[in-house]
């Protein structure tokens, strides 16, 4: 079986080949957990995803390693706290299973690892101590920074040349003065409301990118076969991660490099807005997850290639719970379909060309363990008929067991020929929408 994976390194797609099939690796830059997740965060994560399975079924589940970090410690999570009056950790923790619970409702399988920043300063600290002794970082007035004139092949990843990279870099407050260049980095700043960490180069924070460079080293390797993210943090996070861990270690982070594109905003005119807090367009998952089950939102990400710009909108969301409904009424037909391997020329295989596996969906003779073995793939499916169709319960409204309980007192009722109750259990069904299909198996129930 043969992988095939655009590497944004070298901008051309190649056969992917680990350095040890026993123990394949990856990293995905984590969220920073301070704040609900929006749907860009979600399409960076499905994607990861599908790969990590994608991974496991050449594999073998046992030999595929995915860390995905947790950034708990960061300037924005440092003013949160601040201003709840709280200890970093409330919010972080907090957040950190918000997320985690967000993801698992869009079937994103756990990874396997999830480091937390706090709990890899010291590998952070070593990393910064070996590039200043080696000549690439240097001290200034409590904050450490990277020195980019040292690294020849800085701005490789993203395209962009050191003259370019002089103007436009974003700094923290007082960085600039302290810097050589404009383009240098940041890789340890001091204490700041009471948050730092002793360092040789005094008590103080690391910079984000400084992080997932201790990290992945930690939990991964010096060089990792690939790194993946969305395309907003080729530059400057993962060109900075590229820095410090290759100028660290004198090897390549990471063989391949994989970004997933812009999740966009659908405006009426039919052009899109880039998702961000002025335009108010920013949609979490939390939110859609009050809506829309987690398949219908997982379906609706898969609906552009990886590598293309996604044009989010309610109408996607629409056209794929249809679809979904329509699959799940045909595996209604099949059941217990043994697992089957599946061609060497599946477009999954193909940079995880989902669209085209969502086509092969559509004429999908549903009796094939092929096909089950497609939806595992991407994540799809993984519900039982009966519990896809009795859909989810809108807030206020019946449970599942309330609804199941209803129906056995309604049974005895019919029974005990009470049938005031009866006709009354079948108006409160009636009222919440609740469809009964009695059959000689018994009663079962869908939300209409
Ligand atoms: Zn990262």
């Amino acid at each position: 079986m043969e992988l095939t994976l655009y590497n944004s390194l070298h901008r051309e797609k190649n056969v992917f080949t680990p350095m040890n099939p026993k123990r394949v690796t990856m990293y995905n830059c984590g969220p920073t957990v301070y704040s609900y997740a929006h749907i860009g965060n979600a399409r960076a994560a499905v994607v990861a995803d599908i790969l990590f399975r994608v991974l496991r079924h050449i594999y073998g589940e046992d030999h595929v390693v995915y860390a995905r970090n947790i950034t708990d410690v960061d300037d924005k999570i440092i003013a949160a706290a601040k201003e709840q009056g709280v200890p970093i950790s409330e919010i972080t923790k907090k957040y950190a299973k918000i997320y985690q619970d967000d993801l698992a409702a869009l079937n994103c399988l756990p990874p396997t690892t999830e480091p937390k920043a706090t709990e890899h300063i010291g590998g952070m600290i070593a990393l910064i101590e070996t590039l200043i002794k080696d000549g690439y970082a240097y001290e200034s007035d409590g904050h450490v920074f990277f020195d980019v004139s040292k690294y020849d092949e800085y701005g490789k990843l993203s395209g962009n040349t050191l003259d370019a990279l002089k103007k436009g870099d974003r700094v923290g407050e007082g960085e600039v003065a302290r810097k050589k260049r404009a383009a240098d980095f940041v890789l340890w700043k001091p204490e700041l409301d009471g948050v730092g960490w002793d360092a040789p180069f005094g008590k103080g924070r690391p910079g984000w990118h400084i992080e997932c460079s201790a990290m992945a080293k930690s939990e991964l390797g010096e060089t990792i076969d690939i790194h993946c993210g969305g395309v907003d943090l080729k530059f400057p996070h993962h060109e900075n991660e590229i820095a410090q861990s290759n100028c660290a270690h004198g090897k390549p982070m990471a063989n391949y490099w994989v970004h997933n594109e812009f999740l966009n905003m659908a405006k009426r005119d039919g052009s899109s807005d880039k998702m961000s807090k002025s335009l108010g367009n920013v949609v979490l998952i939390r939110d859609l997850l009050e809506e829309w089950d987690g398949e219908v939102i997982r379906l609706a990400l898969l609906k552009a290639h990886y590598r293309s710009e996604l044009v989010w909108s309610e109408e996607l969301l629409k056209e794929s719970k249809a679809q979904l409904d329509g699959w799940y009424r045909e595996i209604k037909k099949y059941r217990d379909v043994e697992f089957e391997p599946l061609a060497y020329n599946h477009p999954i295989f193909n940079d995880l060309n989902t669209i085209e596996s969502l086509v092969i969906f559509n004429d999908f003779d549903f009796l094939t363990g092929a096909a089950k073995q497609t939806a595992n793939l991407l994540g799809l499916l993984q519900k039982k008929p009966e519990e896809w169709f009795r859909g989810k319960g809108k807030a206020g409204g019946l449970t599942d067991a309330e609804i199941d309980e209803l129906i056995a007192e309604r049974s005895t009722a019919r029974t005990d020929k009470n049938w005031a109750r009866s006709d009354e259990i079948r108006d409160i069904f009636k009222a919440e929408n609740i469809v009964l299909e009695d059959s000689k198996d018994g009663t079962t129930w869908r939300r209409g």
